[in-house]
């Protein structure tokens, strides 16, 4: 039986690698501090034989016993309120936890697979984004703790590829989302959702001018299983290229929703990218690769998620 080693395991996307790695018939290691993540993400694996699950900080070094055949690196925070609020854990586990992860899986001669992101494109001034695009990051702005990090986690990631002949893939993934998101992490659909079920207005930042382009969560795993098993070591966008104003997006969820609420207006962060939106040519031509869930489908199961909540998840603020 085939073992992988997945970090994140109790956050959003980790959770839902778990339960694909399960399907797929492999033993499944999660191993997560908690920092942003929750349990109950997972907790209906915890009966599974092949399941084991490790709190721990990655940052730290990372002990696995036994043989392991792949590693899926995705702890870290991934939403700006997150990493605003925890900036240098935000690096730690970008770096340090990155570094650990290349030293296990060199010692295990397992293949790695790192979570990247659309942010190492910052305020992108090539639109659609294309892989050979470098990107346009603040280093020192308030974001830069968590683009840097993703930054040098890619660099780190191609020294060891190409220093040791370690097997690499990276991911860089555009805006996803889904259930199990954290309703409180300030990203904008859980945003948007939860002011709405709260009957409060829903906050567009800025003049709502800037977009961005929603993946849903079945697409984006279905690309990073495929990236695990290609033989590609460069970076690949997963992401949906169907881009919309995040002022139109608000109003699509006041019409999903049914809310009475309006649009109400605050400060744009700084270096808030204005457009984001990826080209996926290389997914596809890849990996056969192309999302299959309309926008208005999948923050439909979004949102029947986030009713299902009680009322004090619902108003808690803090995580
Ligand atoms: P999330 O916050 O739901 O999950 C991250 C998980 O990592 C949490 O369970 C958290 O507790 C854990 N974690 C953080 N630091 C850790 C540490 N030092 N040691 C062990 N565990 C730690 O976020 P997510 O949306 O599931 O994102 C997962 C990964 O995907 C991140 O690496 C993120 O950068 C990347 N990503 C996500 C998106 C997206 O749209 N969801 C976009 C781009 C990149
Ligand atoms: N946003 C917003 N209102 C909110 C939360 C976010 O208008 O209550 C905006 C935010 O300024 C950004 C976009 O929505 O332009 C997406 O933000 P998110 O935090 O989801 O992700 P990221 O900026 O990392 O793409």
């Amino acid at each position: 039986m085939k073992r992988v080693l997945i970090t994140g395991a109790a956050g959003f996307l980790g959770s839902h690698l778990c339960d694909r790695f399960i399907k797929e018939g492999f033993h499944v290691i999660g191993m997560d501090n908690l920092i942003t993540g929750d349990l109950k993400n997972i907790e209906h694996l915890f009966k599974l034989e092949h399941f084991e699950f490790y709190h721990h900080d990655v940052s730290k070094f990372v002990h696995v016993s036994g043989k392991l055949d792949y590693i899926l690196h995705f702890a870290s925070p991934a939403s700006p309120i997150d990493y605003l609020k925890i900036p240098i854990q935000t690096l730690k586990v970008g770096s340090l936890g990155t570094h650990n992860l290349l030293g296990l899986a060199k010692a295990k001669k397992a293949r790695i697979l790192i979570a990247s992101t659309s942010e190492v494109y910052g305020d992108p001034l090539v639109h659609p984004q294309t892989e050979d695009y470098y990107g346009n990051v603040n280093t020192i702005g308030p974001r830069g703790v968590y683009d840097e990090a993703k930054r040098f986690q890619e660099s780190i990631t191609m020294a060891y590829h190409r220093f040791h002949g370690l097997e690499t893939r990276i991911v860089r993934i555009f805006n996803t989302y889904g259930p199990r998101m954290r309703l409180n992490d300030g990203r904008v659909i859980p945003a948007f959702m939860g002011q709405a079920l709260r009957g409060e207005d829903l906050t567009v930042f800025g003049d709502g001018s800037q977009t961005r382009s929603f993946c849903y969560v079945d697409d984006q795993v279905e690309g990073i299983y495929r990236l695990l098993f290609s033989d590609y070591a460069s970076p690949v966008n997963i992401g949906n290229p169907n881009e919309i104003s995040i002022k139109d997006f608000a109003e699509e969820i006041i019409k999903l929703t049914g809310t009475d609420q309006k649009i109400i207006y605050k400060e744009l962060p700084k270096d808030d990218p204005m457009q984001r939106q990826p080209n996926i040519d290389l997914a596809k031509n890849l990996l056969g690769w192309e999302p299959q869930v309309q926008r208005q489908e999948g923050m439909k199961k979004t949102f029947d998620y986030f009713k299902e909540l009680n009322e004090e998840e619902l108003f808690r603020s803090e995580h």
